[in-house]
């Protein structure tokens, strides 16, 4: 596995800088970031190296920057701020999303439009999805008018969204069968750090897509990971998704029952937040758990279709995973009581009286 650090200069993003790292993937502090210019040069040339985006290439003219042709599908959360991102270091990018009006934010700053994936793939270099789940993500890849049927031997295609590893690996071989290289990348990080150019890549499969397609991930993200055959970036991403659906379950448990004993659950998120346990998600989420508002950056249904997706993976390699089960199942129950489109940090509600015992 191989772990890379956003630059300050994309000259460090030469494939010596990509030396192995374990489980240590040091941070760039964000004064020392810079925007690089969108490396993509105005033909498409898969056969360049990561060597070709060094600082000889970062020189180069804003023009052949400016004339990149990206493609972007799925608007959401995560896709629209990702798509501005790019758009803003100057990359020449053409968008798709099904509901058409969220595609007018990112044109009104210069993004292209065109009316089906298949479009956007025919008359793109490479071409980016960021899909709800497994089924739009196979929906907009190998569907009627998907971007497989626009995929020709030189383009590229990258899912970020998050999937299953059987789901990646039949885009995947739909895109190759059409000539065209496949990357999977799904994302660590959420709303704001999508909107910071904040976020961690999980990649895995092409590693010469990889290797072109770099210097757009340090756009969007800090950090990248490449982490060998399709399927090992959506297994990483389940893990970590796993885990924080159990963490924030077992926070809400810890919230209520501070609360119920007499404590204020807010002194509660300040003793979490020095001890050995702190995230920054508990600080983030804590606040307004407490007030009972969750406004949404991870959906809850994402959520728990992660931990669906995950249990399965773990099913399939014979893992117990009891603690996941459970939240899962706590979930489900705050799914069912309306609460799929609430940020992911409803699932307190689940525990909640009101909810436990409905009226009859
Ligand atoms: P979102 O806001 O719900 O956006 C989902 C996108 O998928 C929208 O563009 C939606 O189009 C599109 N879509 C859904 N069903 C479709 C279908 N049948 N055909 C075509 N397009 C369809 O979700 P998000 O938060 O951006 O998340 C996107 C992916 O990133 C998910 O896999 C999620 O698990 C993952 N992720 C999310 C976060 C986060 O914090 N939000 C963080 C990391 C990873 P419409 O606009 O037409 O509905």
């Amino acid at each position: 596995m191989s772990c890379l650090v956003k630059s300050n200069y994309s000259h460090q993003l030469s494939s010596t800088a990509m030396a192995m790292c374990s489980s240590f993937c040091p941070q760039i502090p964000n004064q020392l970031r810079a925007r690089p210019i969108c490396p993509f040069p105005t033909k498409p040339q898969f056969t360049l190296s990561v060597k070709a985006f060094s600082s000889e290439t970062s020189n180069a003219s804003s023009k052949d920057g400016m004339s990149a042709r990206i493609g972007f599908l799925g608007l959401g959360i995560m896709g629209s701020p990702m798509a501005q991102n790019l758009i803003k270091a100057g990359c020449d990018v053409t968008v798709w999303n099904r509901t058409k009006i969220k595609c007018d934010p990112l044109i009104s700053l210069g993004a292209k439009y065109k009316s089906s994936p298949q479009e956007v793939a025919a008359s793109c270099d490479v071409t980016f999805a960021m899909l709800a789940n497994p089924e739009s993500a196979l929906e907009v890849a190998c569907g009627e008018h998907g971007a497989a049927s626009g995929m020709s031997s030189g383009k590229g295609y990258v899912d970020v969204s998050t999937v299953d590893g059987a789901t990646s690996k039949l885009i995947s071989g739909r895109i190759n069968a059409t000539g065209a290289s496949f990357l999977e990348a799904p994302v660590s990080g959420s709303k704001k750090p999508a909107e910071d150019g904040q976020l961690i890549f999980l990649t895995a499969g092409d590693k010469s897509l990889y290797e072109l397609v770099a210097p757009l991930l340090d756009i969007m993200g800090k950090s990248r990971f490449y982490l060998g055959d399709v399927g090992n970036g959506a297994a990483m991403k389940l893990v970590v998704n796993m885990i924080m659906g159990s963490m924030m379950a077992s926070f809400s448990e810890g919230l209520l029952l501070s609360e119920k004993v007499g404590l204020d659950p807010s002194v509660l998120v300040e003793v979490v937040s020095q001890g050995a346990i702190s995230s920054p998600m508990y600080s983030t989420k804590g606040p307004s758990m407490i007030q009972s508002t969750y406004p949404t950056a991870f959906p809850l249904k994402h959520q728990q279709k992660d931990l669906r997706l995950a249990l399965g993976l773990a099913e399939s390699v014979s893992q117990p995973t009891p603690i996941a089960a459970a939240a899962n199942e706590l979930y489900k129950v705050a799914k069912s009581h309306g609460l799929s489109d609430q940020d992911f940090s409803a699932v307190i509600e689940a525990l909640k009286a009101k909810l436990q015992n409905p009226p009859k």
